[in-house]
Order: C-alpha cells, then structure tokens, then sequence
C-alpha cells in the first residue's frame, strides 16, 4: 500500500505528492518544519513541537494557514491513513509558489504539507557500544546571521558539518559557534556529564532548543540528577566523563569518542545508561 501523505488539506498517495519548482521553500529554503515521533500512537511532546513551529514561522514571518488544533487533527489524520503507531511526522511549511526573485510578498499562500514515515538515524548496536563524532570546521550560523533557534529549511550549515562527519567516517560532527564554544551536533543536543553532574549548553550557544532535551533535563530532575546548561569549550568535551546527544529522530544515542580520543572509560557510561533507559520509559507512558 502507497504511503499517504497529507498536502494542503489533502491526503494522496505518495508518488501525486509534490510541490511547485517555483514554491520558495524549494528554490530559497524559504519556510519552517518539524521532527516530530509518535510512540504507543501518541504523538509525544505534541504540544512543544507545535509551539516551536509556530516560533520559527512566526520568526521568519511566515503565516501558517493552519491553527494549532488543526495541525494536530491534520498530523493525526496522517498517522492514522498510514497505520502507524510508531513513526516519525516530519511537518513543514513553505512560504508556497511565486515568482523568481526571493521577495515572500510574490508568495500568495504558504503551502503545509505532512508526512509519517520511518526514520532509524543510527544502527541499533550503536545505542550499545555508542558513536564517534568528530568537531567540525563549519561554525553554526551566527544568530544574528540566521537564528540556530529558528527550525527553518536552511540546513546547508548543518550539512556540510554532516559532510565532514562522512569524510571522516565518523557517525556525527559537533559544531563550535562563532565564540568557539559547543553548540550542538548537526541534528542533536549535545550533553557531558563530568563529576556526576549533567551538563548542556545554553540556549544563547547557537542552539536549537530541542524539545529531547527539555525532557531530558526533566528526567534528570526527576531522578534527583544534578543537569545545568553551561557554555562549553570543546576542551570540556575531551575531559568529559560520559557523553551523549538527544532528537527525535535519534533519540537518546551515546558519544564514546570524539576526534579520535576516547570519552571517560570509552564506554557507554553508567548515567547516560541510565538516562537513556529513563527516556525510552518516558515515551511508553
Ligand atoms: N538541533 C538541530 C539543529 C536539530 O535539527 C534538531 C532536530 N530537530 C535538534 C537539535 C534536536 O531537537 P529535538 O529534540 O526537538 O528533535
């Protein structure tokens, strides 16, 4: 069966899903999405996903045709037309068909399209033994450049520190900002935990304010584990303990080595174990 993909109100079958070459979310990058699972058929962290799509539109002054209430109806028509109970919702919206030249007001109506699918973005041995990552030369966009907080269609940034990744064999690139401090991993959170206590960086180190990791700092709290954010210098990351990063599409995956050092023991950790296991409890509630 055809999977069912829902497009400015419709649902059709994947091979009649497409877009205009002249929709500006293709030819400028121009529009916002979001990563979205969905466990034991329910779409998890629905409501913070939502608001983030509404952040980054609203950022970037784009109008989503769409309320909130209807999205969620739209995404749960979605899931349900393709029978999944467990997937991956990949939501986007473009500023829609204009003319060439990247003015938006040539842009009459933005165009939303949803889609539920698969996703597996690392083995699944690799939750076990853990990645290597490498640091790369790309820096993360300067925030007053194009926002790291703004979830936009403009990932070139991230995909040439992904190249650098590929180059080097390595499963993930950490990109430093503009002042030389960790900000994330291409698609993922970055945190260490050194002495016993967790540690991220903060939203002002050029970052994607990951919905994982807002849960992820919950667990912590929950489970009496001391989590700050904190602006990190790569150094932190060589003489870290454990490591690992958080998204949804990766969910909770461990570093073991980054730049071909080893973290702490070189393996998976105790408290990463530990909080990896929390998370997966998490979204089987
Ligand atoms: N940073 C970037 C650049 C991302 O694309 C993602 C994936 N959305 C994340 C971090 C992790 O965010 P989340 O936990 O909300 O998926």
């Amino acid at each position: 069966m055809s999977l069912k993909i829902w497009i400015d109100g419709k649902l059709v079958d994947k091979a009649d899903a497409k877009i205009s070459v002249y929709d500006h979310g293709l030819l400028y990058g121009d529009g916002v999405f979001e990563g979205i699972r969905v466990y034991n058929g329910k779409i998890f962290e629905c409501e913070a996903h939502i608001r983030r799509l509404y952040d980054s539109a609203k950022a970037v002054r784009l109008k989503i045709p769409l309320s909130a209430g209807e999205l969620k109806t739209a995404m749960e028509q979605t899931v349900k037309a393709n029978g999944f109970t467990e997937c991956y919702i990949r939501v986007v919206v473009t500023r829609g068909v204009g003319s060439l030249g990247i003015d938006p007001n040539k842009c009459a109506n933005p165009s939303v399209f949803i889609i539920a699918d698969l996703i597996q973005m690392h083995a699944k041995e690799m939750y076990e033994k853990g990645i290597a990552v490498i640091t790369s030369s790309i820096i993360r966009t300067h925030p007053n450049a194009l926002s790291p907080r703004i979830k936009s269609l403009n990932y070139l940034n991230n995909i040439l520190a992904r190249i650098e990744a590929n180059d080097a064999g390595v499963a993930d690139a950490i990109m430093l900002n503009e002042e030389g401090n960790v900000s994330e991993a291409t698609v993922q959170n970055v945190f260490i935990v050194r002495a016993g206590q967790v540690q991220t960086p903060t939203t002002h180190d050029g970052i994607l304010e990951g919905v994982t990791r807002g849960v992820m700092m919950q667990i912590c709290r929950k489970l009496g584990i001391e989590c700050v954010e904190k602006t990190l210098q790569r150094l932190d990351l060589y003489i870290a303990d454990e490591m690992f990063l958080t998204g949804t599409g990766g969910e909770v995956i461990p570093v073991t080595k980054i730049d071909g050092r080893s973290i702490g023991s070189g393996e998976v950790g105790p408290i990463t174990r530990r909080l990896k296991d929390a998370f997966h409890q998490r979204t089987r509630e």
